[in-house]
């Protein structure tokens, strides 16, 4: 490889349009749970001890964009958009919706906020209200913003949104009790309740994790327009790195409350960098039946997020740990082989 062709392979802008502003900016977000001593822990004195769920946490997100936030159960995937919602306490850090800071904020403080950011939840069962018709459901957030003059705009608007989420024609299910629909059509009316206020941002919690196989893709296409037509960016978060690939522009990797990986889709696909993420990405189902290369296997459970592994948190079950690895927490930054500037990974070997 000659010298031209070293550079041209070090790093590469992503684009060279003129970034737009963010409409979601997270800072060094950290979110802890304290843990409940009991009454004995109490008494005794026993040290106060928290869950580090988010620690840490810088994220930007774009109009229009579709960011994948995927690793293992408890690695701070939820707990970071339940924060960024503002359903649960920040610690410290920054969030930012549209330029506006929400941390700190009481629930009234939030509610202009939720005219720009909504959010998706996985039980398409437990989110709707079952004594509430399909109707009350999706206007109810137009009654608390004050959004349509008459009974019969709201009608509209609701028909509309409906419509939009591919319940369609919207009459047909516009007066149903939510038992009287499908898993599918359920989760369509809580994305059609997340849609009429026209958000700028959507977060979207495993939102097809609960409905059948058969659906899943229909409702995942169905996000991928609405952001698509509407310039609606998406934060979903995920365990299934194949739908990730598929959907998403960004893929973010968490690991005990960190990024550790992040990056464009394909790229972080294609060319993994953390040991934590190529791990995740080999247990990933085969499309080809001739591929024969072997899963790997991640010795251990996850360390315990209240006592968090001093130095790169993933070095007790990383196959590549050195000595490094257990004295010194590496910082998430471009690694020195990757060719996109915004594929970044926390890892001394990287
Ligand atoms: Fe593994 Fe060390 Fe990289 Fe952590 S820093 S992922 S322990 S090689």
């Amino acid at each position: 490889m000659n010298s031209s062709d070293t550079s041209e392979a070090h790093v590469m802008k992503d684009t060279d349009v003129a970034p737009r502003p963010p409409i979601l900016e997270v800072r060094d977000l950290t979110t802890y749970y304290p843990v409940n001593r009991g009454l004995a822990g109490r008494l005794l004195r026993h040290e106060a001890k928290t869950v580090h769920a988010v620690d840490g946490v810088s994220l930007r997100v774009d109009a229009g964009e579709f960011v994948a936030l995927v690793g293992e159960s408890g690695c701070g995937k939820t707990s970071t958009v339940m924060t960024i919602l503002g359903a649960t306490k920040a610690n410290s850090g920054s969030v930012r919706v549209k330029g506006e800071e929400t941390v700190g904020r009481t629930p009234r403080e939030m509610l202009p906020v939720y005219r720009q950011l909504q959010m998706i939840y996985q039980d398409p069962y437990g989110s709707l209200d079952p004594r509430f018709r399909v109707s009350d459901t999706v206007e109810e957030p137009l009654l608390v913003h004050g959004v349509g003059a008459t009974r019969q705009e709201r009608r509209q608007l609701v028909l509309a949104a409906l419509e939009s989420a591919g319940l369609s024609p919207a009459d047909l299910y516009v007066d149903r009790f939510p038992h009287e629909l499908s898993g599918g059509q359920r989760q369509r009316v809580a994305i059609a309740t997340a849609l009429i206020l026209e958000p700028s941002l959507l977060l979207a919690d495993e939102p097809v994790s609960m409905l059948d196989v058969s659906v899943r893709a229909s409702v995942l296409n169905l996000l991928d327009e609405l952001r698509r037509t509407r310039d609606m960016a998406i934060v979903m978060v995920t365990h299934d790195l194949s739908t990730a690939g598929h959907f998403a522009d960004r893929i973010v990797v968490m690991y005990l409350g960190r990024i550790v990986e992040e990056g464009p889709a394909k790229e972080v696909l294609s060319n993994p960098q953390h040991p934590y993420t190529r791990a995740l990405i080999s247990v990933v189902p085969k499309p080809d039946p001739r591929d024969r290369s072997t899963p790997q296997t991640l010795s251990g459970e996850t360390p315990n997020p209240v006592d968090i592994p001093v130095g790169c948190r993933f070095h007790p079950r990383c196959p590549i740990a050195r000595e490094e690895c257990s004295q010194s927490d590496p910082p998430l930054r471009l690694p020195v082989s990757v060719r996109i500037e915004s594929h970044r990974v926390a890892c001394h070997l990287a």
